[in-house]
Formats: structure tokens, C-alpha cells, sequence
């Protein structure tokens, strides 16, 4: 393995692969309403194409997988997925983000098709509020995903909670409770400022509500827990990604913090994504993308195809540029996969 490492020297090891642009909840912060204009089918990468590019990007030094979407189970058979990358020898950790609500399903084959952890996006624990979240109703199918990803020996299982001020940050001692009452893992996830306040043409914003009057950072979040004791710190549960990690007294689960806009961790950046219509984006806030895809089906060689991959990690930005008002505006948060 050769190792591959962008223009600043960060290596670069992990790849978000988005399986779909289709999604069953339409976050409000994600999603407009009416969800996401939709690639028609021939033009997402097929479980082939992927496996393909997964390859390739092992070769050059990527060990670290994650399927996301839109919603990653979705989309057909995506165990079929799981087990054509698992079998890439130098792969070592594949995993997936879900919103949970048809894992009951699927836990226990994706299990035994090779998949070892699950992060569960979940953001309120109360029916009418994650109504208003979600606009569906599917809590229920959430709370038995979880249950069910344990079940089946997913470990661990992380929830992520993305924190909005005067939506669900009621709710963050209930979450940091569950690391007690539950043995829980809990990730506070900052609102990121994405194309929800200002979506492509044709798609509406999530209105009032914007971004800028939701956002809570770590800090506050830190403030609320407060009174539950001690955070002490402790080392990750898996991966060594931006998390920073925490353990409440007599708490078996862990607290994690993730704060990409109040303390950005680009310097430690590790990450490519792949869009589901095959597009290269070295940065999920920045909309410089290359097209893989193409190439693909053309019959590229696989020396030409690691050629562009290792050309499209060049291209990733030092950090973002959200405090210089640079907001990704060519896509929605559901089309890059978080
Ligand atoms: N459907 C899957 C899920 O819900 O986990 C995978 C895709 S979703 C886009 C991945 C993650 O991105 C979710 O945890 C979601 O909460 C997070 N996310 C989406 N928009 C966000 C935003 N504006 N700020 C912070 N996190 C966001």
C-alpha cells in the first residue's frame, strides 16, 4: 500500500461512499419538504461500480469504508454491497449511517455479511418532535432498529444527534442519560450550515428556521450536561475520527462531541466522498467534485481511474470556508451523505 495523502500532507484513508440519493425521513435540515430532485437509476453507480472504485481507492491506501445515503438502506439488497466490499483484503473497517427506521430488517444479515458497527442518526426521542424533525412518523421503527442492531451484535452502535437550539436541545440531558440508564453511545453533532437555508433551484428552505438561529455549539452543549457530573475524557470506542469522547460518572455508554464549526478539525481530515452518482468530493463543504463515473464506463484502465482519484484528493481544500460565507450550494446534505 502505497498511501495516499492530499496537497497538505494529510493521509487520506476513509471513504464515505453515498449508495443512494434517496431517502425515507426529510430532516429539516437536510431535506426540503418535498425531498430531493432524483437521479434516475442509470445513472447511480451500480453495487459493481462501486465495489470497482472501492478497489482502486484500497489500492492507494484507503482502509476505512462507510455507506451512507440519502438513507443507505433504501436502496436493494445493500447486504449484496457489504459483502462484495468486505471482501477487499485491505479494507478493515466497513460501517454504515443509517436513520434506523428499517434496520429491524436488516441488522442481522448485515451483520453476517461482514458489516461490524452502525452509527443511527436520531434526534429526539419524543413522538411529536421527531414528527417535526423527520416530518414522519417513525420513531417506533427507530427505537427497534437500535434494539436490533444490538441484537444482531453491531458494535458499537453510535447514535448521532444533530442539536438544534429550540428544537431538541431539551433533550440533551435525555440523550447523555441514556449513556447511564442504556449504556448508550451518544455523538452531539453541530448544525452544519448547508444548502437547507438556500437549496438548489426548485426546492424549498426549511423557512424561519434557518441554520444560523439553530445552531448550538459543543460549548453550550458541554453547559447543559453540567449537571449531570464530571465529563471525563476518554479514549475513542472506535476509529480515531473528530469525535471527542467522554464518559459521565457510573455511564457504561460514552459522550462524544462533534463540532465542525466551532473548533473545525480539517487539519486531521482523512476523508473522500463518493457521491451516488459516482462523483469524487474531497470535502463535504466544498462543491468541488470530480467525475469518476464517466470515465468508468468508458473503460478507463484501472491505472487512469487511480490516476484521477489520487488527482481529486489533490484537490482538497486546506479547510472550509463556511466563516467566509463559502456554503456548499450545489447540493443537499442528503446527496453528499453527511
Ligand atoms: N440517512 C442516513 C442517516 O440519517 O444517518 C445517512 C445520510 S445523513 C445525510 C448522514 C448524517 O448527516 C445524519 O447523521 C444527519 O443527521 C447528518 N446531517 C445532515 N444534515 C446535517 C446538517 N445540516 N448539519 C449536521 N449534520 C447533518
Amino acid at each position: 500500500m502505497t498511501g495516499l495523502s492530499d496537497s497538505f500532507n494529510r493521509p487520506i484513508n476513509y471513504l464515505r461512499i453515498s449508495v443512494t440519493d434517496r431517502c425515507n425521513l426529510r430532516c429539516i435540515y437536510c431535506l426540503p419538504a418535498e425531498g430531493a430532485r432524483l437521479r434516475p437509476h442509470s445513472e447511480i453507480l451500480t453495487y459493481e461500480e462501486i465495489t470497482t472504485i472501492a478497489r482502486l481507492a484500497a489500492e492507494l491506501g484507503i482502509d476505512k469504508l462507510r455507506l451512507t445515503g440519502g438513507e443507505p438502506l433504501v436502496r436493494a439488497k445493500l447486504t449484496e454491497l457489504v459483502a462484495m466490499l468486505t471482501k477487499i483484503d485491505t479494507i478493515d473497517d466497513i460501517s454504515i449511517t443509517t436513520n434506523g427506521a428499517l434496520l429491524k430488517h436488516y441488522a442481522h444479515e448485515l451483520k453476517q455479511a461482514g458489516l461490524r458497527r452502525v452509527n443511527i442518526s436520531l434526534d429526539s426521542l419524543k413522538q411529536d418532535k421527531f414528527e417535526l424533525i423527520t416530518r414522519r412518523d417513525m420513531l417506533k421503527e427507530v427505537l427497534q432498529g437500535i434494539d436490533a442492531a444490538k441484537a444482531a451484535g453491531l458494535d458499537p452502535v453510535k447514535i448521532n444527534m444533530v442539536v438544534m437550539h429550540g428544537i431538541n436541545d431539551d433533550e440533551i440531558v435525555d440523550f447523555a442519560n441514556l449513556t447511564i440508564a442504556e449504556g448508550w453511545h451518544v455523538r452531539f453533532i453541530e448544525l452544519m450550515p448547508f444548502t437547507t437555508d438556500n437549496p438548489p433551484e426548485g426546492h424549498s428552505t426549511w423557512g424561519k428556521a434557518s441554520t444560523h438561529s439553530r445552531f448550538m455549539s459543543v460549548y453550550e452543549i458541554k453547559e447543559r450536561l453540567s449537571r449531570l457530573g464530571k465529563l471525563k475524557p476518554c479514549p475513542p470506542i472506535t476509529g480515531n475520527g473528530p469525535a471527542k469522547y467522554f464518559r459521565l460518572p457510573q455511564a457504561t455508554g460514552t459522550i462524544g462531541f462533534i463540532n465542525p464549526i466551532s473548533q473545525h478539525f480539517c487539519f486531521n481530515c482523512n476523508r473522500l466522498r463518493l457521491t451516488a452518482e459516482g462523483k469524487l468530493r474531497p470535502c463535504l463543504l466544498s462543491d468541488k467534485e470530480t467525475d469518476l463515473r464517466q470515465p468508468l464506463r468508458d473503460g478507463a484502465t484501472p491505472e487512469k481511474l487511480r490516476q484521477i482519484i489520487t488527482e481529486a484528493v489533490r484537490t482538497k481544500p486546506k479547510q472550509h470556508h463556511l466563516f467566509q460565507g463559502s456554503i456548499p450550494k450545489k447540493r443537499l446534505m442528503s446527496q453528499v451523505g453527511g
